[in-house]
């Protein structure tokens, strides 16, 4: 292993569809992440069910946390840039049936290992690149890269998280309100809200009626 600790990013940087290491990475508003393709195709098949509602509905794999409508998702950069790094990072195990290189490993524009990060284009570069395109860049460690874009995305994911929980919370909070406003109105003690109400159903009601007579009596 290339560094400690690279186990546990691996399975953080896993796809749960495919359970390989993400390629093209979105994250979802429940804060799961997922490869771009995987969770089109999941999406692709619910869009397909017939449900009795005729209604569609989208799903997290991960967590079943139900969605009206198909999410736009755009690419999580620094989940992108971490499997990069990670990819970078690895030492290339001799491995008898893998013939083919994995996807990522090599520079794209010269075919070598990427063993430094050029922080002005944001991606991992090979030998050939810190003498050429990336000669006047500022570049780093893979390895510090990977320490500084980890802390970036744990601290994503968390307030992520946290933004749904106070939308669940924000959510709750009004389902509490519509059910105390009905129950106040279907309250026959005469108080000031379900006055008011009635009111304003009789303002909105009345008119109509007389309308309705109007044109009866004519
Ligand atoms: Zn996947
Ligand atoms: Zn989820
Ligand atoms: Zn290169
Ligand atoms: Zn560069």
């Amino acid at each position: 292993m290339a560094f400690a600790g690279s186990q546990k990013l691996e399975e953080k940087l896993c796809c749960c569809i495919c359970l390989e290491i993400f390629s093209t990475p979105v994250t979802m508003p429940c804060g799961h992440s997922f490869c771009e393709k995987c969770i089109n195709s999941h999406w692709d098949k619910e869009g397909e069910e017939e449900r009795p509602s005729g209604q569609k509905v989208y799903t997290c794999p991960e967590c079943r946390k139900t969605f009206p409508e198909r999410l736009k998702l755009n690419k999580t950069v620094q989940l992108d840039t971490l499997v990069d790094l990670l990819r970078a990072g690895e030492v290339p195990a001799p491995r008898e049936e893998k013939t083919t290189p994995v996807k990522g490993k090599e520079c794209p524009r010269h075919g070598r290992p990427l063993v430094l990060y050029c922080r002005t284009e944001k991606r991992v570069i090979c030998s050939e690149c810190t003498v050429k395109e990336c000669q006047d860049h500022k570049k780093v460690l893979v390895e510090d890269e990977r320490k500084k874009q980890e802390e970036l995305v744990k601290e994503t994911l968390r307030k992520t998280q946290k933004e749904a929980e106070r939308l669940k919370e924000e959510t709750q909070k009004m389902e509490q309100q519509i059910s105390s406003v009905k129950v106040e109105f279907m309250d026959p003690t005469p108080n000031k809200t379900s006055a008011f109400c009635r009111n304003s159903l009789f303002s909105i009601h009345f008119p109509l009626v007389e309308r309705t007579v109007k044109i009866h009596s004519c």
